[in-house]
Protein backbone atom coordinates (compact mmCIF):
# COMPACT_ATOMS: atom_id res chain seq x y z
CA UNK A 1 0.00 0.00 0.00
CA UNK A 2 3.00 2.59 0.20
CA UNK A 3 2.00 3.69 -3.45
CA UNK A 4 -1.49 4.26 -2.51
CA UNK A 5 -0.09 6.29 0.27
CA UNK A 6 1.49 8.82 -1.78
CA UNK A 7 -1.72 9.82 -3.18
CA UNK A 8 -3.28 10.11 0.35
CA UNK A 9 -0.82 12.17 1.92
CA UNK A 10 -2.17 15.58 0.88
CA UNK A 11 -4.81 14.73 2.34
CA UNK A 12 -3.03 13.57 5.76
CA UNK A 13 -2.22 17.37 7.71
CA UNK A 14 -6.16 17.94 7.07
CA UNK A 15 -7.42 14.59 8.69
CA UNK A 16 -5.22 15.41 11.43
CA UNK A 17 -6.56 18.64 11.87
CA UNK A 18 -10.11 17.17 11.40
CA UNK A 19 -9.28 14.58 14.33
CA UNK A 20 -8.13 17.27 16.84
CA UNK A 21 -11.13 19.55 16.07
CA UNK A 22 -13.21 16.69 16.74
CA UNK A 23 -11.77 16.03 20.26
CA UNK A 24 -12.20 19.89 21.00
CA UNK A 25 -16.09 18.90 20.36
CA UNK A 26 -16.23 16.19 23.05
CA UNK A 27 -15.17 13.40 21.38
CA UNK A 28 -12.82 13.60 24.15
CA UNK A 29 -15.16 13.52 26.95
CA UNK A 30 -17.39 10.42 25.72
CA UNK A 31 -13.56 8.82 24.63
CA UNK A 32 -13.16 9.38 28.69
CA UNK A 33 -16.70 8.21 29.64
CA UNK A 34 -16.02 4.78 27.90
CA UNK A 35 -12.28 4.30 29.29
CA UNK A 36 -13.54 4.34 32.52
CA UNK A 37 -15.03 1.27 32.84
CA UNK A 38 -13.18 -0.55 29.75
CA UNK A 39 -9.30 -1.67 29.54
CA UNK A 40 -6.82 -0.02 27.55
CA UNK A 41 -7.63 -0.72 23.69
CA UNK A 42 -4.45 -0.71 21.42
CA UNK A 43 -4.94 0.96 18.25
CA UNK A 44 -3.26 -1.64 16.45
CA UNK A 45 -5.38 -4.35 17.66
CA UNK A 46 -8.90 -2.52 16.95
CA UNK A 47 -7.10 -1.61 12.91
CA UNK A 48 -6.38 -4.64 12.49
CA UNK A 49 -10.08 -6.19 13.77
CA UNK A 50 -11.71 -3.40 12.03
CA UNK A 51 -10.05 -4.26 8.35
CA UNK A 52 -11.49 -8.16 9.44
CA UNK A 53 -14.57 -7.06 9.91
CA UNK A 54 -15.01 -5.23 6.42
CA UNK A 55 -13.38 -8.38 5.32
CA UNK A 56 -15.80 -10.67 6.14
CA UNK A 57 -18.69 -8.35 5.04
CA UNK A 58 -17.29 -8.91 1.51
CA UNK A 59 -15.87 -5.99 1.27
CA UNK A 60 -11.98 -5.35 -0.44
CA UNK A 61 -9.40 -3.68 2.49
CA UNK A 62 -6.18 -2.49 2.17
CA UNK A 63 -3.61 -1.14 4.85
CA UNK A 64 -0.17 0.03 5.24
CA UNK A 65 0.49 -1.70 7.91
CA UNK A 66 1.90 0.27 10.49
CA UNK A 67 0.97 3.78 11.99
CA UNK A 68 2.04 7.00 10.88
CA UNK A 69 2.26 10.20 12.65
CA UNK A 70 0.56 8.74 15.09
CA UNK A 71 -2.60 7.36 13.48
CA UNK A 72 -3.37 3.86 11.23
CA UNK A 73 -4.68 4.71 7.84
CA UNK A 74 -7.11 2.01 6.21
CA UNK A 75 -9.08 1.46 3.14
CA UNK A 76 -12.13 -0.43 3.26
CA UNK A 77 -14.23 0.03 0.21
CA UNK A 78 -14.53 3.34 -1.09
CA UNK A 79 -13.99 4.84 2.59
CA UNK A 80 -10.28 5.98 4.12
CA UNK A 81 -10.68 5.19 7.67
CA UNK A 82 -8.44 6.61 10.44
CA UNK A 83 -7.68 5.87 13.87
CA UNK A 84 -6.61 7.69 16.31
CA UNK A 85 -6.24 8.54 20.29
CA UNK A 86 -8.67 11.95 20.37
CA UNK A 87 -6.58 14.75 21.91
CA UNK A 88 -3.06 13.22 22.01
CA UNK A 89 -0.24 15.03 20.10
CA UNK A 90 1.55 12.21 19.37
CA UNK A 91 2.37 13.24 15.36
CA UNK A 92 6.00 11.45 16.05
CA UNK A 93 5.03 8.58 18.24
CA UNK A 94 3.53 5.33 18.17
CA UNK A 95 -0.10 5.37 19.20
CA UNK A 96 0.43 2.40 21.55
CA UNK A 97 3.05 3.65 23.42
CA UNK A 98 2.37 3.95 26.91
CA UNK A 99 4.94 6.16 27.37
CA UNK A 100 3.83 8.72 25.32
CA UNK A 101 0.10 8.44 24.79
CA UNK A 102 -2.36 8.08 27.85
CA UNK A 103 -3.98 4.84 26.86
CA UNK A 104 -6.81 4.91 28.97
CA UNK A 105 -8.05 7.32 26.38
CA UNK A 106 -10.53 5.15 23.63
CA UNK A 107 -9.12 5.52 20.27
CA UNK A 108 -11.91 7.01 17.82
CA UNK A 109 -12.10 5.61 14.10
CA UNK A 110 -12.53 8.44 11.45
CA UNK A 111 -14.43 6.97 7.88
CA UNK A 112 -13.92 9.68 5.27
CA UNK A 113 -15.74 9.01 1.67
CA UNK A 114 -14.61 9.76 -0.74
CA UNK A 115 -11.15 8.79 -0.59
CA UNK A 116 -9.51 11.74 -1.80
CA UNK A 117 -12.25 14.48 -1.07
CA UNK A 118 -9.72 17.83 -2.44
CA UNK A 119 -11.40 18.51 -5.23
CA UNK A 120 -15.17 17.45 -4.11
CA UNK A 121 -15.19 18.02 -0.23
CA UNK A 122 -16.25 15.37 2.22
CA UNK A 123 -19.30 13.51 1.40
CA UNK A 124 -19.25 11.31 4.82
CA UNK A 125 -17.42 12.11 7.81
CA UNK A 126 -18.41 9.11 10.78
CA UNK A 127 -16.53 8.71 14.02
CA UNK A 128 -16.97 6.03 15.82
CA UNK A 129 -15.55 4.69 19.26
CA UNK A 130 -13.18 1.65 18.93
CA UNK A 131 -14.76 0.56 21.54
CA UNK A 132 -17.53 -0.43 18.80
CA UNK A 133 -17.89 -3.97 18.18
CA UNK A 134 -16.85 -5.18 14.76
CA UNK A 135 -20.38 -6.13 13.49
CA UNK A 136 -21.75 -3.37 14.94
CA UNK A 137 -19.19 -0.69 13.41
CA UNK A 138 -19.56 -2.75 10.02
CA UNK A 139 -23.46 -2.24 10.04
CA UNK A 140 -23.53 1.52 11.19
CA UNK A 141 -20.78 2.47 8.84
CA UNK A 142 -22.43 0.37 5.66
CA UNK A 143 -25.69 2.67 6.61
CA UNK A 144 -23.87 5.74 6.81
CA UNK A 145 -22.01 4.91 3.33
CA UNK A 146 -25.13 4.03 1.51
CA UNK A 147 -26.75 7.29 3.17
CA UNK A 148 -24.00 9.62 1.54
CA UNK A 149 -24.31 7.72 -1.57
CA UNK A 150 -28.16 8.35 -2.20
CA UNK A 151 -27.64 11.96 -0.85
CA UNK A 152 -24.66 12.90 -3.31
CA UNK A 153 -26.77 10.91 -5.94
CA UNK A 154 -29.51 13.09 -5.26
CA UNK A 155 -27.65 16.24 -5.83
CA UNK A 156 -26.30 15.32 -9.16
CA UNK A 157 -27.67 17.19 -12.31
CA UNK A 158 -27.22 15.40 -15.83
CA UNK A 159 -26.07 18.25 -18.01
CA UNK A 160 -24.09 16.27 -20.67
CA UNK A 161 -24.89 13.70 -22.91
CA UNK A 162 -23.39 10.44 -23.91
CA UNK A 163 -21.78 10.65 -27.36
CA UNK A 164 -23.07 7.66 -28.40
CA UNK A 165 -26.64 6.73 -27.06
CA UNK A 166 -26.95 10.44 -25.63
CA UNK A 167 -28.27 9.07 -22.35
CA UNK A 168 -27.97 12.23 -19.83
CA UNK A 169 -25.15 11.91 -17.09
CA UNK A 170 -23.21 14.67 -15.25
CA UNK A 171 -20.26 15.83 -17.55
CA UNK A 172 -18.21 14.50 -15.18
CA UNK A 173 -19.55 11.51 -15.16
CA UNK A 174 -19.02 10.68 -18.89
CA UNK A 175 -15.02 9.64 -20.08
CA UNK A 176 -13.42 8.85 -23.04
CA UNK A 177 -12.35 6.13 -23.83
CA UNK A 178 -10.37 6.88 -27.09
CA UNK A 179 -7.42 9.20 -28.09
CA UNK A 180 -10.60 11.86 -29.27
CA UNK A 181 -11.16 14.09 -25.58
CA UNK A 182 -14.50 15.08 -26.94
CA UNK A 183 -16.04 11.93 -27.21
CA UNK A 184 -16.97 11.44 -23.77
CA UNK A 185 -19.21 7.73 -23.40
CA UNK A 186 -21.83 6.64 -20.47
CA UNK A 187 -20.34 3.09 -19.21
CA UNK A 188 -22.44 1.34 -22.07
CA UNK A 189 -20.83 2.50 -24.42
CA UNK A 190 -17.20 2.28 -24.02
CA UNK A 191 -16.84 -0.50 -26.84
CA UNK A 192 -19.04 0.41 -29.05
CA UNK A 193 -18.64 -0.05 -32.74
CA UNK A 194 -18.97 3.95 -33.76
CA UNK A 195 -16.21 4.88 -31.66
CA UNK A 196 -14.12 5.58 -34.57
CA UNK A 197 -10.71 6.97 -33.07
CA UNK A 198 -7.83 4.44 -31.74
CA UNK A 199 -8.61 3.01 -28.20
CA UNK A 200 -7.29 4.46 -25.31
CA UNK A 201 -7.29 2.15 -22.14
CA UNK A 202 -4.70 3.98 -19.96
CA UNK A 203 -6.01 7.10 -19.86
CA UNK A 204 -9.62 5.70 -19.30
CA UNK A 205 -7.97 3.64 -16.54
CA UNK A 206 -6.33 6.78 -14.91
CA UNK A 207 -9.96 8.43 -15.02
CA UNK A 208 -11.95 5.61 -13.60
CA UNK A 209 -9.57 5.23 -11.03
CA UNK A 210 -9.49 8.83 -10.15
CA UNK A 211 -13.69 9.05 -9.91
CA UNK A 212 -13.66 5.92 -8.08
CA UNK A 213 -10.94 8.42 -5.78
CA UNK A 214 -13.17 11.45 -5.85
CA UNK A 215 -16.69 10.61 -6.53
CA UNK A 216 -19.13 9.15 -4.34
CA UNK A 217 -21.74 9.84 -6.88
CA UNK A 218 -19.76 7.74 -9.71
CA UNK A 219 -22.04 5.75 -11.82
CA UNK A 220 -22.22 1.89 -10.89
CA UNK A 221 -21.07 0.76 -14.12
CA UNK A 222 -17.63 2.17 -14.57
CA UNK A 223 -16.66 -0.72 -12.34
CA UNK A 224 -18.25 -3.21 -15.10
CA UNK A 225 -15.50 -1.17 -17.67
CA UNK A 226 -12.91 -1.61 -15.21
CA UNK A 227 -13.24 -5.50 -14.68
CA UNK A 228 -13.37 -6.57 -18.36
CA UNK A 229 -10.29 -4.20 -19.09
CA UNK A 230 -8.53 -5.81 -15.61
CA UNK A 231 -9.83 -9.30 -16.69
CA UNK A 232 -8.66 -8.90 -20.88
CA UNK A 233 -5.58 -7.12 -19.72
CA UNK A 234 -4.22 -9.16 -16.72
CA UNK A 235 -0.65 -8.52 -15.55
CA UNK A 236 0.39 -7.04 -18.76
CA UNK A 237 -2.00 -3.89 -19.02
CA UNK A 238 -0.90 -3.53 -14.89
CA UNK A 239 2.53 -3.23 -15.81
CA UNK A 240 1.72 -0.63 -18.29
CA UNK A 241 -0.39 1.24 -16.17
CA UNK A 242 2.32 1.19 -13.74
CA UNK A 243 4.40 3.07 -16.12
CA UNK A 244 2.65 5.18 -17.72
CA UNK A 245 2.82 8.60 -15.66
CA UNK A 246 4.97 9.78 -12.54
CA UNK A 247 2.16 11.20 -11.05
CA UNK A 248 -0.35 8.40 -11.75
CA UNK A 249 -0.25 5.37 -9.36
CA UNK A 250 -2.86 3.08 -10.77
CA UNK A 251 -4.99 0.80 -8.26
CA UNK A 252 -4.09 -2.72 -6.94
CA UNK A 253 -7.63 -3.66 -8.97
CA UNK A 254 -6.06 -3.49 -12.10
CA UNK A 255 -3.59 -6.60 -11.19
CA UNK A 256 -6.52 -8.12 -9.51
CA UNK A 257 -9.96 -7.48 -10.76
CA UNK A 258 -11.44 -9.32 -7.69
CA UNK A 259 -10.53 -6.56 -5.60
CA UNK A 260 -12.90 -3.78 -7.47
CA UNK A 261 -15.50 -2.36 -5.61
CA UNK A 262 -18.95 -3.19 -6.84
CA UNK A 263 -22.30 -0.79 -5.60
CA UNK A 264 -25.12 -2.52 -5.21
CA UNK A 265 -28.55 -2.16 -5.96
CA UNK A 266 -30.29 0.29 -3.13
CA UNK A 267 -33.70 -1.24 -3.22
CA UNK A 268 -35.22 -3.75 -4.11
CA UNK A 269 -32.19 -6.26 -4.46
CA UNK A 270 -32.30 -9.90 -5.86
CA UNK A 271 -31.99 -12.41 -3.37
CA UNK A 272 -28.44 -13.68 -4.34
CA UNK A 273 -27.37 -10.22 -3.23
CA UNK A 274 -29.21 -9.91 -0.22
CA UNK A 275 -26.94 -10.55 2.75
CA UNK A 276 -24.05 -7.49 1.38
CA UNK A 277 -23.90 -3.94 2.49
CA UNK A 278 -24.25 -1.27 0.07
CA UNK A 279 -21.22 -2.64 -2.16
CA UNK A 280 -18.69 -5.36 -1.65
CA UNK A 281 -15.46 -6.32 -3.99
CA UNK A 282 -16.27 -8.12 -7.24
CA UNK A 283 -14.75 -11.36 -5.60
CA UNK A 284 -17.53 -11.58 -3.39
CA UNK A 285 -20.44 -10.49 -5.41
CA UNK A 286 -19.06 -13.12 -7.72
CA UNK A 287 -19.25 -15.43 -4.66
CA UNK A 288 -22.55 -14.62 -3.75
CA UNK A 289 -24.26 -15.06 -7.50
CA UNK A 290 -22.81 -18.57 -7.78
CA UNK A 291 -23.83 -19.71 -3.91
CA UNK A 292 -27.58 -18.34 -4.89
CA UNK A 293 -27.47 -20.33 -8.64
CA UNK A 294 -24.77 -23.05 -8.25
CA UNK A 295 -25.30 -24.42 -11.65
CA UNK A 296 -26.06 -20.62 -13.81
CA UNK A 297 -21.88 -20.55 -14.91
CA UNK A 298 -22.24 -23.88 -16.55
CA UNK A 299 -25.76 -22.87 -18.19
CA UNK A 300 -24.04 -20.13 -19.62
CA UNK A 301 -21.24 -22.19 -21.52
CA UNK A 302 -24.53 -24.22 -22.60
CA UNK A 303 -26.41 -21.75 -24.35
CA UNK A 304 -23.03 -20.16 -25.65
CA UNK A 305 -22.30 -23.63 -27.44
CA UNK A 306 -25.53 -23.73 -28.47
CA UNK A 307 -25.63 -20.35 -29.93
CA UNK A 308 -21.89 -20.42 -31.82
CA UNK A 309 -23.79 -23.96 -32.78
CA UNK A 310 -20.71 -26.02 -32.11
CA UNK A 311 -21.32 -28.91 -30.04
CA UNK A 312 -22.56 -28.55 -26.67
CA UNK A 313 -21.02 -31.77 -25.64
CA UNK A 314 -17.15 -30.51 -26.13
CA UNK A 315 -16.44 -29.86 -22.78
CA UNK A 316 -13.12 -28.61 -23.72
CA UNK A 317 -14.15 -25.76 -25.12
CA UNK A 318 -14.78 -22.63 -22.36
CA UNK A 319 -15.75 -19.54 -25.04
CA UNK A 320 -13.94 -17.19 -22.41
CA UNK A 321 -16.31 -18.19 -19.73
CA UNK A 322 -13.63 -18.47 -17.12
CA UNK A 323 -11.59 -15.43 -18.06
CA UNK A 324 -14.79 -13.31 -18.59
CA UNK A 325 -17.51 -14.47 -16.09
CA UNK A 326 -16.49 -11.85 -12.97
CA UNK A 327 -16.76 -8.67 -15.80
CA UNK A 328 -20.15 -10.28 -16.65
CA UNK A 329 -21.26 -10.69 -13.01
CA UNK A 330 -19.92 -6.98 -12.81
CA UNK A 331 -21.83 -5.31 -16.05
CA UNK A 332 -25.09 -6.91 -15.13
CA UNK A 333 -25.11 -6.10 -11.30
CA UNK A 334 -23.70 -2.46 -11.42
CA UNK A 335 -26.25 -1.64 -14.83
CA UNK A 336 -28.90 -3.38 -12.42
CA UNK A 337 -27.44 -0.73 -9.55
CA UNK A 338 -27.86 2.21 -12.11
CA UNK A 339 -31.30 1.02 -13.42
CA UNK A 340 -32.37 1.77 -9.82
CA UNK A 341 -30.25 4.89 -9.29
CA UNK A 342 -31.08 6.81 -11.91
CA UNK A 343 -35.07 5.96 -12.10
CA UNK A 344 -35.94 9.37 -14.11
CA UNK A 345 -33.47 7.43 -16.95
CA UNK A 346 -33.85 4.40 -19.54
CA UNK A 347 -31.75 1.58 -17.71
CA UNK A 348 -28.74 0.77 -19.13
CA UNK A 349 -29.33 -2.35 -20.87
CA UNK A 350 -28.54 -1.04 -24.15
CA UNK A 351 -25.08 -1.95 -23.51
CA UNK A 352 -26.69 -5.53 -25.39
CA UNK A 353 -27.81 -3.36 -28.37
CA UNK A 354 -24.30 -4.16 -30.44
CA UNK A 355 -22.45 -1.65 -27.70
CA UNK A 356 -19.53 -5.13 -27.35
CA UNK A 357 -17.99 -4.51 -31.04
CA UNK A 358 -15.60 -7.14 -31.70
CA UNK A 359 -13.59 -4.51 -33.87
CA UNK A 360 -13.42 -2.06 -30.71
CA UNK A 361 -13.19 -4.57 -28.31
CA UNK A 362 -9.86 -5.87 -30.25
CA UNK A 363 -8.41 -1.86 -30.58
CA UNK A 364 -8.63 -1.87 -26.82
CA UNK A 365 -7.38 -5.18 -26.11
CA UNK A 366 -4.35 -4.39 -28.19
CA UNK A 367 -3.15 -1.12 -26.65
CA UNK A 368 -3.43 -3.14 -22.75
CA UNK A 369 -1.42 -5.86 -24.36
CA UNK A 370 -4.01 -8.64 -23.96
CA UNK A 371 -3.53 -11.95 -25.05
CA UNK A 372 -7.56 -12.28 -25.89
CA UNK A 373 -8.68 -11.72 -29.36
CA UNK A 374 -11.41 -9.32 -29.38
CA UNK A 375 -11.72 -10.06 -33.03
CA UNK A 376 -12.75 -13.71 -32.25
CA UNK A 377 -16.73 -13.73 -32.63
CA UNK A 378 -16.35 -15.77 -28.60
CA UNK A 379 -15.66 -12.21 -26.93
CA UNK A 380 -18.88 -10.68 -28.20
CA UNK A 381 -21.03 -13.36 -27.62
CA UNK A 382 -19.56 -14.70 -24.08
CA UNK A 383 -20.28 -10.95 -22.79
CA UNK A 384 -23.39 -10.46 -24.45
CA UNK A 385 -24.82 -14.36 -23.68
CA UNK A 386 -23.40 -13.66 -20.59
CA UNK A 387 -24.91 -10.73 -19.58
CA UNK A 388 -28.58 -12.17 -20.39
CA UNK A 389 -27.87 -15.03 -18.76
CA UNK A 390 -27.43 -13.65 -15.50
CA UNK A 391 -29.93 -10.74 -16.02
CA UNK A 392 -32.48 -13.44 -16.50
CA UNK A 393 -30.93 -15.17 -12.94
CA UNK A 394 -31.40 -12.25 -11.02
CA UNK A 395 -34.70 -11.68 -11.96
CA UNK A 396 -34.14 -8.55 -14.17
CA UNK A 397 -35.72 -7.82 -17.94
CA UNK A 398 -33.21 -6.39 -20.20
CA UNK A 399 -35.52 -5.98 -23.08
CA UNK A 400 -33.04 -6.96 -25.55
ZN1 LIG B 1 -23.97 5.76 -23.74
Amino acid sequence: MGLRRNRLTMTRDRARKMATRAAANGSYARAARIAKDTPNILTEDAHRRMLGAFGAAGWPTASDGFPEGGQWDGYPGPLWSILTRPDQEIWDADPDDGDQVDLTIVPEFTFIAPRISLNSGEAMVHRVPATTSPTDLVTEVSAALAQAREREIAKLTDHAACTICGDHYPARHLLAPTAKDELTVCPACVFDGDLLARAHPTRLAFEIDRLIDEDLAIPAGWSAVAALLASAGGEAFAAHLNEAGAMYVPAEHWSDPSLLWIWLPPNSRPAALASLGPGASLKAVVEAVERAHPDLRERFRATLAEDLEEDPDADHEDYLVETLWPAVIAYVVTLGTQSQERPGHRPPWHVLSDSFEPGTLADHFAELGSGLDGRSLHVTFTLEVGVRTVAEALGWTTGF
